[in-house]
């Protein structure tokens, strides 16, 4: 059976990584977690479907249970992956995506080393200013707690293994999914492709 990849997407709020997300969900099959969140639903968010809505003392049971595979604090909110969806999906091969910030994808990079980071970012500053007020989602002083938070982010960009910029939704996710199938083409992830050939070989 083919291996899943355990693709982390990180990036600021307004990057578009949701947009991206969906697509290779949608389009191209991939498996995405549902996090768990102690922050208010948006009014188009849906407890199950866009996170699992919890208060600040559930969230804390979840970790003091071991459920989650990484957690981390952001904007004044917790967030983190249920870890028993994660495993069964890559346990059936399946390619699944964490769109997290910084700090929880290196826990997870540290649990699974062979994870793939990858960072999404508009094309400038100022367009990622613009998608957030358009977005309307967010008041101003949120906005720009957003924004400052993205440019700390940007200082973990060296331990990240690719960038990618969302200049247009296509062409990103274009970008994602190849980077996804020369990942599956790694020989460090087909150990067992050299005594296959080498079986062949002798028959
Ligand atoms: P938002 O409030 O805009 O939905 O998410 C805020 C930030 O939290 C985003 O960068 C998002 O990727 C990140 N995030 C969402 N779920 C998780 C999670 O389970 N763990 C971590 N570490 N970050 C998350």
């Amino acid at each position: 059976m083919e291996k899943g990849v355990l693709l982390i997407i990180s990036g600021p709020s307004g990057s578009g990584k949701g947009t991206i997300v969906e697509r290779l969900v949608d389009d191209l099959g991939y498996r995405v977690s549902i996090s768990a969140t102690t922050r208010n639903p948006r009014p188009n968010e849906e407890n199950g479907v866009h996170y699992f809505f919890k208060t600040k003392e559930e969230f804390e049971k979840m970790i003091e249970a071991g459920e989650l595979l990484e957690h981390a604090c952001f904007c004044d909110n917790y967030y983190g992956t249920p870890k028993e969806y994660v495993e069964r999906q890559l346990g059936e091969g399946n390619n699944i995506i964490l769109e997290i910030e910084v700090q929880g994808a290196l826990q997870v990079k540290k649990k699974y080393n062979d994870a793939v980071l990858i960072f999404t970012m508009p094309p400038t500053i100022a367009e990622l200013r613009r998608r957030l007020v358009n977005r309307g989602t967010e008041d101003m002083e949120t906005i720009d707690k957003r924004i400052k938070r993205a440019e700390e982010e940007l200082e973990y960009l060296p331990q990240y293994d690719y960038i990618v910029i969302n200049d247009t939704v296509e062409q990103a996710v274009r970008d994602v999914d190849c980077i996804v199938r020369a990942e599956k083409m790694r020989c460090g992830r087909n150990p067992e492709l050299k005594n296959k050939f080498k079986g062949d070989a002798l028959k």
